[in-house]
């Protein structure tokens, strides 16, 4: 969360705000920049998006130096006082965070006593009186020695009026370096740098950065210099230009990116793992966050037909405080759409330090999780930039599947004809995607309906249950609508007392062996006043339905939660919700 960048070079002004609307989905409380101009720092900052940040601007302010944020807030409300970048008291330093200073309070505290007066709520405005506390003669030995006050997870780029550089500073949240024939970069984002630079360095922790006009300098924190390895940057596509929301884009990318996600898991090599390793196996754990873990929660749910080694979903905070078993017969599959999700990188490094092994499923390539793993897939699901992930999702559950079953196969417990047969199912996938996204039609109509829903519950058995975890999860994150998921049959145990005229329950079934239950649950619901929309391959008298394309019950769920993500979108839609960005939420949760 937060999205930090840092430009030397000409013409700095224009590329910060251009980066920071490529950051914008990282939050979108308010945005600042402080452009270094004849020695001094001028500072323009503004709530809310981007487009307000502009028109504070003088549209002929330039710099060869600017540094910029855009904010989602930790600490202190949402205002202007509290928007990055901070001053120091004497404006010879400009910072701009993403993190959390753990220590804040205590470095306030101490500066408070030398007579400092802070002019936010924030933890971040603490690192700039820091910095000039510590100035004497030397900047970088300023900022080496601000490093080793701070505790916490943060990504720093610092502007000074004392010489012409630019410093970062990095500890757990993530940043990296471009190269450019225009100057440098500095960002939390690879894949926004990479439309710049031509060469990429992801920066390693606890790390010290100076750039001048005569390159980069590396250091640790006791200010040695270090290497650093640059990369070729990739260049992704232009995955800004968009008329509509962001959201329908992606659903509507889904049969093409499923067509990607196997042929990329081949061409990276499959599984990547020795079948020693698939042997020694005892447990495995799906670790991930909001839609990450619900594709876990679902492959796992699947992969048990088929394996003989325990597969447990485990969201990432939870593992990172409580006590899982691990150790080297542990497989921890760690999921994370941009590779940056705080929790999950903790609970890698968990896994890592306990004897486990990490393997890494995700979306962006050279992000911080895959530096962290032993083992690295990526799901090919292309850029995402919707707060509310969705294509992500379908890619995931896919990689996870392939994943899951030739571990299956290595021990022996998934024959080549069964294996063959759910390689075929995935293959057909593509199809059926487009096959639910025609009915877009009538789930608009039906999104009319529940959008003045009181509550909305989704139900399932088995596979199923995991789906309406995340078709409940999209219809809260982006309608602000109450809803909840619960296994189909639990819910006589006690949230049947919630049904009543208003309520609106979405009952999905791709198991047309369980028609005879499902049908149980929903006269239970209706007789209680309750409204059902049932998503299944088949209809139940009484109830409106989403017809789904007939699958295997093996891949049923990447098609089953195509309609849930378009339902929660029209819902969204016709509450007149901001659908991209949605509120108190932002991608890439870099924050514990
Ligand atoms: N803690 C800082 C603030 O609240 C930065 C937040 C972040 O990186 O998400 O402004």
């Amino acid at each position: 969360m937060c999205g930090i960048f840092g430009m030397l070079g000409g013409g700095s002004v224009g590329r910060t705000v251009e980066a920071l609307r490529y950051l914008e989905y990282r939050g979108y409380d308010s945005a600042g920049i402080a452009a270094s101009v004849n020695g001094k720092l001028r500072v323009y900052k503004s709530v809310g998006r981007i487009d307000r940040l502009q028109s504070v601007i003088p549209p002929d302010l330039d710099s060869d130096r600017t540094i910029g944020h855009t904010r989602w807030a930790t600490h202190g409300a949402v205002s202007y006082d509290n928007a990055h970048p901070f001053v120091s008291s004497d404006n010879s330093f400009a910072v701009v965070h993403n993190g959390i200073i753990e220590n804040y309070l205590a470095l306030k505290k101490q500066l408070s006593l030398r007579g400092t007066v802070f002019t936010s709520q924030t933890d971040s405005e603490t690192v700039a009186h820091v910095l000039q506390h510590h100035y004497k003669t030397d900047v970088l030995q300023a900022v080496i020695a601000t490093a080793n006050c701070l505790a916490g997870a943060y990504a720093i780029v610092i502007s000074t009026t004392h010489d012409g550089n630019l410093y970062a500073i990095k500890d757990k949240s993530p940043l990296v370096v471009g190269l450019s024939d225009d100057g440098v970069y500095l960002c939390s984002d690879v894949r926004c740098v990479s439309r710049w630079a031509s060469k990429v360095a992801v920066v390693p922790d606890k790390t010290v950065i100076a750039v001048s006009a005569n390159g980069v300098e590396f250091y640790d924190y006791d200010g040695k210099r270090v290497t650093m390895q640059y990369f070729d940057a990739e260049r992704s596509e232009t995955e800004t230009d968009t008329c509509g929301d962001f959201m329908l884009k992606e659903i509507s990318e889904i049969p093409d990116r499923l067509r990607q996600v196997t042929s990329g898991y081949y061409a990276d090599g499959g599984l990547g793992m020795p079948r020693e390793l698939a042997l020694q196996l005892r447990r495995i754990y799906m670790i991930g966050c909001g839609t990450a873990y619900n594709s876990g929660l679902h492959a796992a749910s699947v992969a048990r037909a088929f394996s003989d080694v325990d597969i447990i979903p485990v969201i990432a905070s939870e593992y990172i405080y409580g006590h899982y078993p691990t150790d080297a017969g542990t497989l921890a599959i760690l999921i994370s759409q941009s590779g940056e999700t705080a929790d999950t990188i903790r609970a890698a490094e968990k896994v890592a330090a306990q004897g486990g092994i990490t393997y890494a499923v995700t979306n962006t390539k050279s992000s911080s999780l895959c530096f962290k793993c032993r083992c690295v897939n990526y799901i090919y699901a292309g850029g995402e930039f919707a707060v509310a992930s969705t294509k992500a999702y379908n890619c995931q559950l896919v990689t996870l599947l392939l994943i899951l079953a030739d571990i299956a196969r290595l021990r022996g417990t998934l024959d080549s004809a069964r294996h063959q047969r759910l390689l075929d199912s995935v293959k057909a996938l593509p199809e059926s995607a487009e096959r639910a996204l025609a009915d877009s039609a009538r789930i608009k109509r039906l999104a009319l309906q529940i959008k003045d829903s009181s509550a909305v519950f989704y139900i399932g058995r088995v596979n199923d249950y995991s789906t309406a975890c995340e078709g409940s999860l999209k219809l809260k994150e982006i309608s602000y609508i109450h809803s909840e998921a619960y296994p189909a049959g639990e819910l006589k145990h006690g949230t049947l007392a919630l049904m009543e005229r208003g309520v609106t329950v979405i009952a999905i079934c791709t198991e047309p062996a369980l028609k005879q239950k499902i049908a149980a649950s929903v006269s239970e619901i209706t007789a209680r006043g309750a409204r059902v929309i049932t998503v299944a391959p088949f209809t139940i008298d009484g109830c409106d339905g989403i017809i789904l394309p007939q699958c295997d019950a093996s891949v049923g769920g990447v098609i089953a939660v195509i309609p849930l993500q378009l339902l929660a979108y029209y819902a969204a839609k016709a509450l007149n919700r901001d659908v991209d960005k949605p509120r108190n939420l932002a991608k890439s949760v870099t924050v514990e």
